[in-house]
């Protein structure tokens, strides 16, 4: 039997460490209250985005200033209790999007996104998912020249300094692509590598059915019940009482925060909520869309057409204000005939992130035994099987095949 493992939330991140974890001959327990892949990682828009090379940056233009300030767009809604309890973390993600530091950002970031096909791929066949996966990319539409230009010009730097390939679509040809979508629209840009999955909840599921049946335990129990207790880690679990190993990982995504401020770290963590909504009855997409000038995207999921919104900064437990969605449906219909709404609440979840733009993966600086692999924001769905891999290679002390530094906990300790 191998060296025990906890690891601690079942989203994409803690499922693909405890994978990686086993593969190396760890004896891995994955810990969560629900059921594997119910959060985050179930109502995301599914994107596997070997595109996003550049984080996603706080907007500094006056124009998106002023739209966010007084909340107009689809693209950004807040409460004033967030935006208070999170002052300080947005103002250093504020700092960190200045373009020298996000470009040194982007630097570090391309690096895993670099993997994110590959180290998808190998789970994917081995849970024989391609039935979820679409592998054509995804667009962003554009409704004017100006706009579309610009991203075009971002689009070719983009491909130059990262390879990330695009193909520039004119309005006919996007007519083509998608037909379902109603003109004028000025054009596309169609990103040609990115992968669509149309149940990520279910690919997070059978990746953790995996684990299982390469001989991993999943266990239900509440991570804010760690605790150190000598050289081991405990969790308490309602079923199997106290469960204690040398090793522990903290990949609760959003949930993160809180039990790392208790454990005495400080990290400039905060969360932008995002809502989900599902529409059928209506026309189709073959890929998903990003509304480039409106922020929200459409992607065809198996339930139907998957409505997901920007970013909303509200305490993680606030009720849901789901403003978003209502806008980003009107702009929608503007598009395309989006059917009816499926008659449930939105979805409502939130994206983990770090104020310097980047995950935090590693040793926890001032506690042996414990790793944290959590902050993946708007890519922890891509990054999933890179961060697992990269954290299972710190944990067996091998030298990992990315750069672990810029990732570091220790980089606000
Ligand atoms: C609207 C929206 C759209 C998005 N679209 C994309 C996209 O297209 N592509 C992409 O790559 N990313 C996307 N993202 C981001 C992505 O979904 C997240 O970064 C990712 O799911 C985070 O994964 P995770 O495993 O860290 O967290 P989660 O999936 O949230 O997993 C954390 C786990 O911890 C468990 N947990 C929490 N607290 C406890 C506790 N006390 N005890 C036990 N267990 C606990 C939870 O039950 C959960 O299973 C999107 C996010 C949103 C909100």
């Amino acid at each position: 039997m191998g060296t025990a493992a906890l690891v601690l939330g079942a989203g994409m991140v803690g499922t693909c460490t405890a994978l990686h974890l086993q593969s190396k001959g760890y004896n891995v327990t994955l810990v969560d209250r629900r059921e594997p892949g119910q959060e985050t990682s179930h109502g995301n828009a599914g994107l596997i985005q070997r595109e996003s090379v550049e984080p996603y940056a706080f907007p500094r233009d006056l124009g998106h200033l002023f739209s966010a300030a007084l909340r107009l767009g689809a693209d950004v809604h807040w409460h004033p209790q967030g935006l208070w309890q999170m002052a300080r973390p947005l103002w250093r993600y504020y700092r960190h999007s200045h373009p020298a530091a996000h470009a040194r950002a982007a630097q570090a970031y391309s690096r895993l996104i670099a993997h994110a096909l590959d180290e998808h791929a190998p789970l994917i066949t081995a849970t024989q998912s391609n039935d979820l996966v679409t592998r054509d990319g995804f667009r962003f539409v554009f409704r004017t020249q100006r706009a579309l230009d610009e991203g075009l010009q971002r689009a070719r730097r983009l491909q130059a300094d990262f390879g990330v390939r695009h193909r520039a679509e004119s309005p006919a040809e996007l007519a083509q692509a998608e037909p379902a979508l109603r003109q004028p629209l000025a054009g596309a840009i169609h990103w040609l590598d990115p992968w669509a999955v149309s149940d990520p909840g279910t690919l997070v599921a059978r990746y953790a059915q995996l684990f299982v049946a390469r001989g991993g335990r999943i266990v239900q129990g509440d991570a804010t019940t760690l605790q150190a207790r000598g050289p081991a880690w405990s969790v308490h679990t309602p079923h199997e009482g106290q469960l204690e190993a040398p090793i522990a990982v903290l990949a609760l995504g959003p949930w993160s925060a809180a039990v790392v401020q208790r454990l005495g770290y400080r990290m400039p963590l905060f969360i932008k909520r995002g809502y989900h909504q599902h529409y059928q009855g209506g026309a189709t997409l073959r890929q998903p869309v990003l509304d480039a000038e409106r922020g929200y995207v459409l992607a065809p999921m198996r339930r139907g057409l998957r409505l997901t919104t920007g970013a909303e900064f509200a305490p993680i437990g606030a009720p849901p204000t789901p403003v978003q969605v209502a806008k980003a449906e009107r702009l929608a219909r503007e598009l395309l005939d989006l059917g009816q709404a499926l008659p449930e609440a939105p979805w409502l979840g939130a994206r983990p992130c770090a104020a310097d733009i980047l995950p935090v993966m590693g040793p926890a600086p001032r506690h042996p035994g414990l790793w944290f692999n959590f902050g993946h924001g708007h890519q922890g769905f891509t990054l999933g099987p890179v961060a697992g891999r990269l954290l299972a290679e710190l944990i067996h002390s091998e030298r990992p095949w990315v750069d672990p530094q810029p990732y570091s906990p220790a980089r606000f300790v």
